[in-house]
């Protein structure tokens, strides 16, 4: 059971400060409007969380909806190929294909006990938008997602998905017409509507509760760790993690029941883009610099005079200029090394665990792959890799790069 502890100095890995920083990061900076909605999901969402009607309906979802516990499978010809022992937990497998549908459950049951009738989103590829649009269809609720202009054109598929499953998807014309711009309008949806309406995040990044809520909601992924480790190599406690960043939330799923555990290596792989130094990164930790964005401080992809930089990665989950105040944290303390995989690294990566043990991952989780070359192995050692999304999204990208 997760300790409900909140502590009053700076936080720990595990939990932020009740004004919700880790270290020098985190925080709630939104605008006056916000309060009222912020504050009430703040003084809630623990003893909501924690109520055993809550519990019991969450975990029966995550088991009979999602298909949890998900698999933690040790790899044979891959273990080989790099000379040690390496697990893949298998988010893949889940409902909905990635990670991110066991924080839309838990958000939806939690807005369904603030008596919210309505959820918005904001969505960049469409996962996020697909994993909330199959919970309210679930759960007979309404469902309005905000997504750019741009990124409608560019995910066909994921904006029919959300359709068929009775969202309405909303365009955001303006700015860049991406994610940033979905989320002003979201933001703006629920200033106008705070009494009815939940706004679900799909990181671990936003004001606060967010972070901690969605890390809390993920950490299921290292719950099942710790007991399927233990059964499966005799010790709970592995040698390495390894997980993709985006906001960060595969990854603090990932760690977070290991965090307190100083002696398991935690690895944070972020999107190198075309190169780290090319300006077409969203490599956070190497390019950004303290800053507020979303609602928390925390890194942040920005010019000398504070304007946000447009991030580049192939793959759509990891290209955000900003990563989440618990990851800021990990890196500045020096708990978490952060590596980075380009985007030629990670279709490579993703060709490669095709070929070697019959799985097409998320060009997400590919970059989580791709550094398992940049990592020395002693061949006793037990690597979990988070593998947080199955590969059929990305085929079109995977098939342009085939010859
Ligand atoms: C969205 C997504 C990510 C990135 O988000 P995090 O919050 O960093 O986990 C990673 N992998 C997959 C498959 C995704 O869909």
């Amino acid at each position: 059971m997760i300790n409900r502890k909140i502590s009053l100095n700076k936080g720990t890995y595990k939990q932020p400060n009740i004004f919700g920083y880790y270290g020098n990061f985190g925080g709630a900076y939104i605008p006056e409007m916000l309060h009222r909605n912020v504050e009430e999901l703040k003084d809630r969402y623990i003893d909501i969380m924690y109520e055993e009607s809550f519990q019991k309906e969450f975990h029966a979802l995550l088991k009979d909806y999602v298909g949890r516990p998900s698999p933690l499978y040790l790899t044979e010809r891959l273990s080989a190929q790099y000379k040690t022992k390496i697990f893949l937990k298998r988010e893949d497998l889940n409902h909905t294909g990635a990670h991110k549908i066991n924080n839309a459950i838990g958000q939806v049951l939690l807005a369904q006990r603030l008596g919210k009738k309505r959820i918005i989103a904001e969505t960049g590829a469409g996962q996020h938008g697909v994993a909330t649009a199959t919970v309210c269809a679930l759960k007979g609720i309404e469902c309005v997602v905000y997504m750019g202009v741009k990124d409608i054109e560019r995910q066909a598929p994921n904006v029919a998905r959300m359709k068929m499953l009775g969202a309405t998807v909303v365009p955001a014309m303006s700015g860049s017409q991406t994610l940033k711009d979905a989320t002003n309008e979201a933001i703006r949806d629920w200033i106008n509507n705070p009494v009815d309406t939940h706004y679900v995040i799909g990181s671990v990044v936003g004001p606060h509760p967010y972070p901690d809520m969605v890390a809390r909601f993920q950490s299921v992924i290292s719950e099942e760790m710790k007991s399927q480790l233990k059964e499966q190599t005799g010790n709970e406690l592995p040698t390495k993690i390894i997980a993709c960043v985006g906001g960060g939330s595969n990854a603090a799923g990932a760690f977070y029941h290991f965090l307190d555990d100083l002696n398991v290596e935690l690895i944070a792989v972020e999107a190198a883009g075309l190169g780290v130094d090319t300006g077409h990164s969203a490599a956070t930790t190497k390019l950004g610099k303290p800053g507020v964005l979303h609602g928390s401080k925390s890194l942040v992809m920005q010019t000398e005079d504070g304007q946000v930089v447009e991030p580049h990665s192939i793959s759509a989950g990891l290209d955000y200029p900003g990563i989440g105040p618990l990851h800021a944290h990990l890196f500045e303390s020096g708990r978490a090394k952060f590596l980075s995989a380009t985007d030629d690294e990670a279709v490579q990566a993703a060709f490669e665990l095709t070929k070697l043990e019959g799985i097409i991952p998320a060009l997400e989780s590919a970059h989580a792959l791709a550094a398992l070359k940049q990592i020395h192995f002693k061949q006793n050692d037990v690597t979990v890799l988070c593998l947080s999304g199955r590969g059929d999204k990305d085929l079109s990208t995977y098939m342009k790069r085939m010859e």
